[in-house]
């Protein structure tokens, strides 16, 4: 169960959805939401908008798992504590329309 959700993550929110990195069938996408659910991370939308911040403001305060903050913070920590502001409104700059085109993260997101 722990390598599935952990396929969740790399296949699933991280290489299909923050980067398109491939395109992908319902079927699949229904799967790779299930394995996201089980994994208690944030919801698909939350944790591909975070992680495309990430990529674009890397080590600044707006980066959500910034790394200057601690390795424990970069790892696991940003899931437990509140956001720095700086994260919402670089937040806002970066593109997530096609994540809520997408049913299926639609449907998670409720
Ligand atoms: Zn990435």
């Amino acid at each position: 169960m722990e390598q599935l959700s952990v396929l969740g993550i790399t296949a699933g929110v991280h290489r299909l959805w923050s980067h398109r990195s491939y395109k992908a069938r319902w079927p699949l996408r229904v799967f790779l939401c299930i394995l996201n659910c089980v994994g208690f991370q944030n919801d698909i939308y939350e944790w591909c908008r975070d992680h495309r911040v990430h990529h674009k403001f890397t080590e600044t305060n707006a980066d959500p798992h910034n790394v200057k903050r601690g390795f424990f913070f970069a790892h696991i920590g940003w899931l437990m504590c509140k956001k720095h502001p700086e994260v919402a409104k670089k937040g806002k700059t970066v593109f997530v329309e096609d994540l809520m085109a997408d049913p299926i993260v639609r449907f998670q997101r409720q």
